[in-house]
């Protein structure tokens, strides 16, 4: 990587995404801040974990840090309520002003999470709100829940191939992480490792972001997170299901007004 080193924002959903860029987040000591605080159904967050492995990689944790509930992000992309959402972006908009960030990584948007998306929406909000007030930033993103070992590497994808002792110190961790969130189950990262091994772990690959409106995405099927909150619907476990057309796409157009009003 070029020296020195851009000052950098990282910027994830769920504590826990932190795992999967690790090396980064070592090579870089980014600040990070986290949307939501992993709480589930069981009430226990895990942002002291995260906190402390983002911390013992070398980041630098810093607000918004989990000020949120998953069900409170559901609540607001079900509801229109954005508010809450777009006072995130603002906080990320003066961190990245404040601190002249020049590089910002998020989760991908993979529809497959609503809280991972609407991660990339905030970031990509944020920056556009700071380069109004002067500071420009790249939006970078990296696969939450994917695992593509794509090799046509583009010149601006930020690549890093950890050594084995990268490797062995990113999984310890990443153990360590499991093993400290106890109860709560941590079903995207440590199914990763175990659906892909851990050479899965090895190459970190941030991608500067696409920029491709929402509904110009997943080639015009539905996101799993909307046909499967549809299937708990029919099973009686959700009352209503988040829908890309309804909720998602009026919620990114929510957000390019608040950058045009945003100053
Ligand atoms: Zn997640």
């Amino acid at each position: 990587m070029p020296s020195p080193l851009p000052p950098s924002l990282v910027f994830i959903g769920h504590p826990g995404h932190e795992l999967r860029i690790l090396g980064w987040i070592a090579a870089v000591r980014p600040v990070v801040s986290v949307l939501t605080d992993g709480s589930g159904s069981t009430g226990d967050g895990r942002l002291d974990v995260t906190n402390t492995t983002i911390e013992a990689a070398g980041g630098c944790p810093q607000p918004p840090f989990g000020p949120l509930t998953d069900a409170a992000v559901y609540e607001a992309l079900l509801t229109g309520g954005f508010d809450t959402l777009t006072d995130i972006a603002a906080t990320l908009a003066s961190t990245i002003v404040e601190r002249r960030i020049e590089r910002v990584v998020a989760d991908a948007i993979e529809g497959y999470n609503p809280t991972h998306d609407a991660c990339q929406l905030l970031a990509q909000a944020a920056v556009q709100a700071a380069c109004r007030r002067g500071q420009r930033a790249t939006v970078f993103e990296f696969e939450v829940v994917e695992a593509s070992q794509r090799t046509d590497e583009r010149d601006d994808v930020l690549l890093l191939e950890l050594d084995d002792a990268g490797l062995d110190r990113k999984l310890a961790l990443a153990t360590a992480y499991a093993r400290q969130a106890g109860q709560v189950l941590e079903q995207e990262v440590t199914g990763m490792i175990a659906r892909h091994g851990p050479e899965a772990f090895r190459r970190e690959r941030l991608v500067p972001a696409s920029t491709a409106s929402l509904a110009s995405r997943f080639g015009g099927e539905a996101p799993f997170y909307e046909t499967h909150g549809e299937r708990r619907v029919r099973e009686g476990k959700y009352s209503r299901a988040l829908r890309l057309h309804e909720h998602l796409v009026p919620f990114e157009r929510c957000l390019r007004d608040w950058v045009m009003s945003a100053s």
